[in-house]
């Protein structure tokens, strides 16, 4: 399937740009911030079938948004996928200790991404939304 809404977390320009055009080559529709704190209140109001959540980011960072995505019953379900350079040796012990459903790891592949995000969003069909 494709057409599902992915909501991109990213503050790098490249980065996102990179992530955009894999997405959007295949087939996806993208909602892009820079910010963790926009991501969470896009998260509630658009329910994506999926988030790329980068972990730097300004302000509050991806594993404290990602806990944010769980505890809320309005978004516990959609699946995030961590992107991160692996600078900290044990960054991807927490990422996985956190319970992301996904990793993705700098400089981004694009045949990992396409593979993992297509794996992630086939996993989780979204449900259909009635409101
Ligand atoms: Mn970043």
């Amino acid at each position: 399937m494709a057409g599902e809404l992915i909501l991109v977390v990213e503050d790098n320009d490249k980065n996102r740009k990179l992530v955009r055009d894999i997405l959007e080559f295949k087939g996806y529709r993208i909602i892009e911030v820079t910010t963790a704190e926009e991501g969470l209140e896009i998260a509630c109001v658009q329910h994506p079938a999926l988030i790329l959540m980068d972990i730097h980011l300004p302000g509050m960072d991806g594993i404290t948004a990602f806990k944010h995505l769980k505890a809320d019953p309005r978004t516990s379900k959609i699946p995030v996928i961590a992107v991160t350079a692996s600078a900290m040796p044990n960054e991807r012990e927490v990422i996985e200790a956190a319970g992301f459903e996904g990793y993705q790891s700098k400089p981004i592949s694009v045949k990992k991404l396409a593979a993992e995000v297509s794996r992630i969003i086939d996993a989780h069909p979204t449900p259909h939304m009635t409101d």
